[in-house]
């Protein structure tokens, strides 16, 4: 199901060992602790690699203090689904809930340090470290289900590597998430579904929202994860607004 990423490859991987290896004699190892980076050497000078090991460390203490659960129960996942995150993060989303219903389940980012802390928590995924603005290197019609949290959208790639009937489910940050730290944002539903709107049509649109009453850590916490610059004076304890616009879509039939 995965594919090379050399420019002008794209073949079909296979596993060998710690490696995987397309019939063009491209090779890719497999990390100590499980992913695969497929990442180029033009993606490795990018000014943007992802998440830093300290954001995705500070969003995982942030994920397991159970503050942002209730958006995850919304969700609906088949538990024969083949899925795919595109911009896992540290796979807190697809992991937990493929630990609970036993889809397939396959992430996907840019950055080292998230992918490696999802393959150390949820072995039984499959985690890849890769740029997938450029190519999301799976085979076409792999899969049934495409997530996008928070994460990059490239509406060509996705519909893709879904099937005829797969759905694709974008969460954008809604204009009141984290409101108290950093001021309403914008409504981006609309700028979004036209974004999709070649590849895709939208079935439904909801807005699902929790708070939290935090300690100074955990806000501490949500400051780095958006890379805040954290202020001089003390943070203290506050009821902080999670907020994610979640909208899904359905392939257009080519
Ligand atoms: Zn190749």
């Amino acid at each position: 199901m995965l594919l090379c990423t050399v420019r002008g490859c794209h073949m079909p991987l296979t596993r060998d060992e710690h490696t995987f290896k397309c019939p063009s004699g491209h090779s890719f190892d497999v990390a100590r602790s499980g992913y695969i980076n497929l990442l180029q050497p033009q993606d490795r000078r990018s000014k943007d690699p992802g998440d830093t090991a300290e954001a995705v460390a500070a969003r995982r203490r942030l994920h397991d203090r159970a503050v942002t659960a209730p958006l995850l129960k919304v969700i609906d996942f088949n538990s024969d689904d083949i899925v795919l995150d595109v911009g896992c993060g540290d796979g807190f989303y697809l992991g937990t809930r493929a630990g609970e219903l036993g889809f397939d389940a396959h992430g996907t980012d840019i950055s080292i340090p998230a992918i490696d802390a999802a393959a150390r928590r949820y072995p039984e995924c499959e985690w890849v470290v890769a740029n997938a603005d450029r190519f999301v290197p799976y085979a076409n019609r792999s899969f049934t289900l495409v997530l996008s949290i928070t994460a990059r959208m490239n509406s060509k790639e996705f519909r893709r590597v879904l099937r005829d009937d797969g759905r694709l489910l974008v969460a954008l940050a809604a204009p009141d998430d984290l409101i108290e730290l950093r001021g309403a944002g914008r409504d981006r539903v609309a700028r979004t579904v036209q974004t999709f709107a070649q590849d895709f049509r939208l079935v439904n649109q909801r807005r699902v929202t929790t708070t939290a009453d935090l300690e100074a850590d955990a806000v501490r916490d949500v400051l780095l994860s958006i890379y805040r610059p954290l202020r001089s004076q003390p943070l203290e304890a506050m009821r902080v607004t999670f907020s994610l616009d979640l909208l899904l879509f359905l392939c257009r039939q080519s």
